[in-house]
């Protein structure tokens, strides 16, 4: 995913939190050890000879834009035009959003292979650019910023990442939300952090929606170190999970960005205010204890 993005060089993280696999850490169920970001599955089936059915599984994720397409159309219609975004507003398990059907019943049809991305979130254009955050985690707590915005590292200015924050912090230190809304996407089973691009995609992360439509990304997490699940309401300082270093990092930290989907359906970070206990910083400095 888009929000992993640092350098460095960290042994491959296995199960260490197995041990946290607690009721009250399932929620976002671990599978086995993967790599691969798997948010929405979609899976076809053929109940009869002209016809074809695709179906989408979205259980930890239910706020996203799926962009699908399909080539190889021969004598085949979709029930929808294609390409096309699909937008995921819940939790769906095997819903049927597309069908592709034969023609003409006189010739052979074809269709497929398909593909399809999954982006987190939905497009808004809203953004209240004065709301001051908390820091996301505990008061007594205090760390330091080892990356900030347009950093020359993995936050490069016209990236997604270009307005995120890497803060560095124990695997284990409880995440808590800096602004209330609701999660909207969690990750659990990512079990590897490593130097590279390679790993990029097997972070753990929380996201959560704010009530102007934009989006706070908590990344990085432990293994099985989610405690909240989609469709939770969480308020300033309700805990996330727990930090780790998964995904592509070099230690353990917490990256942290508020961003919105633009119309390219594309995260947009920006930049965000913060209420620390010195006082209320326009944003974290890269090199300050917090
Ligand atoms: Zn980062």
């Amino acid at each position: 995913m888009n929000f992993a993005r640092l350098l460095k060089l960290i042994p491959f993280y296995t199960s260490l939190c197995a041990s946290l696999a607690s009721a009250q850490l399932a929620f976002c169920r671990p599978a086995t050890a993967v790599c691969k970001d798997d948010p929405i599955q979609v899976v076809s089936d053929t109940p009869a000879d002209n016809y074809a059915r695709l179906f989408l599984t979205s259980e930890r994720v239910i706020e996203a834009t799926v962009h699908f397409e399909c080539d190889g159309m021969d004598n085949a219609v979709p029930s929808e035009p294609l390409p096309r975004n699909f937008m995921i507003t819940k939790a769906y398990e095997n819903y049927e959003f597309l069908r592709i059907s034969q023609y003409d019943p006189a010739k052979p049809w074809h269709w497929g292979p398909y593909r399809y991305h999954v982006q987190i979130g939905l497009p808004s254009r809203s953004q209240t650019i004065d709301y001051i955050y908390a820091l996301p985690y505990a008061a007594e707590k205090h760390f330091t910023v080892s990356q900030s915005y347009r950093s020359k590292y993995t936050h490069l200015a016209g990236t997604p990442d270009e307005y995120a924050v890497d803060i560095m912090m124990p695997e284990g230190t409880p995440v808590l939300a800096a602004r209330p809304g609701t999660v909207i996407a969690c990750r659990a089973d990512g079990d590897m952090g490593g130097a590279g691009q390679k790993y990029s995609e097997c972070a753990n992360y929380v996201h959560v929606k704010h009530d102007d439509g934009t989006y706070g990304a908590y990344v990085h997490l432990k293994r099985n170190g989610v405690t909240v699940k989609p469709g939770q309401s969480v308020g300033v300082g309700t805990q996330l999970g727990l930090s780790g270093a998964t995904g592509w990092v070099t230690c353990p930290h917490l990256h942290f960005m508020v961003y919105r989907l633009n119309s390219s359906l594309r995260a947009q970070s920006f930049p965000f205010k913060v209420r620390t206990a010195s006082g209320i910083v326009q944003q974290l400095e890269e090199g300050e204890t917090y």
